[in-house]
């Protein structure tokens, strides 16, 4: 992938996280403990101010990088989370990946969160929306499809009971919101897709 591309998903990926930051933070203030917005916004700033450097890498170096540098600067649960997607990410994509080795990648990347967070779909967190969509990259769905996909995951998290998290604590009492990290998953993704799509 060419520096300017990936600079210019890294910017589309910090401008939506800052754009929503309140939003997110609203979510996680309803059944967690409202550091989201902020938790994203810190990391995804910091890896703004080092876009140009992350860019000049060869791609999977950069998400190896980008993913460790989540990792150091998010915090909370999704830190954690985050930055094992995209060093996992790093590990699987080649330098120039085509769309089967893109779903391949992700599909290692989604495997990994899941054994870091012990998630699995249904518990009401990011991974209700990582695995639809990677399901869509191995259906060939076009880049339109895969945001409604995420768009619609995440929805579907408002009625579930979190089983994983801080909102797990709240049994019962965490049906009938969003979770954070379902959101800030799908936003991401929109900005994503939406960024390699013009390019395209
Ligand atoms: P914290 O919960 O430590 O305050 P954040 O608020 O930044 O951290 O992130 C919360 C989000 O992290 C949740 O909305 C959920 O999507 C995700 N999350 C938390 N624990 C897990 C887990 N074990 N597996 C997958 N995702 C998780
Ligand atoms: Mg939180």
């Amino acid at each position: 992938m060419a520096a300017a591309d990936l600079s210019r998903l890294i910017e589309a990926a910090a401008n939506t996280i800052a754009a929503h930051a309140e939003e997110l933070t609203g979510l996680d203030q309803a059944i967690g403990d409202g550091d989201h917005g902020l938790n994203m916004k810190r990391g995804f700033e910091a890896v703004r101010a080092e876009a140009g450097a992350f860019a000049a890498k060869p791609l999977p170096e950069a998400l190896k990088a980008i993913g460790t540098k989540l990792v150091m600067t998010v915090g909370g649960a999704s830190g954690p989370l985050f930055g094992t997607l995209f060093m996992a990410l790093g590990k699987e994509i080649s330098a120039a990946p085509d769309r089967a080795n893109l779903a391949a990648a992700f599909g290692k990347a989604i495997e990994a969160v899941a054994a870091r967070g012990k998630s699995q779909a249904g518990q009401k967190t990011m991974f209700d929306v990582l695995q639809p969509v990677h399901e869509a990259l191995l259906q060939g769905k076009t880049a339109a499809d895969i945001v409604n996909i995420a768009d619609s995951a995440a929805e579907a998290t408002v009625p579930m009971k979190a089983l994983r998290g801080r909102a797990s604590f709240l049994g019962d009492r965490s049906i009938g919101h969003m979770d954070a990290g379902a959101r800030s998953t799908a936003l991401l993704v929109r900005a994503v897709a939406e960024a390699i799509e013009r390019r395209a």
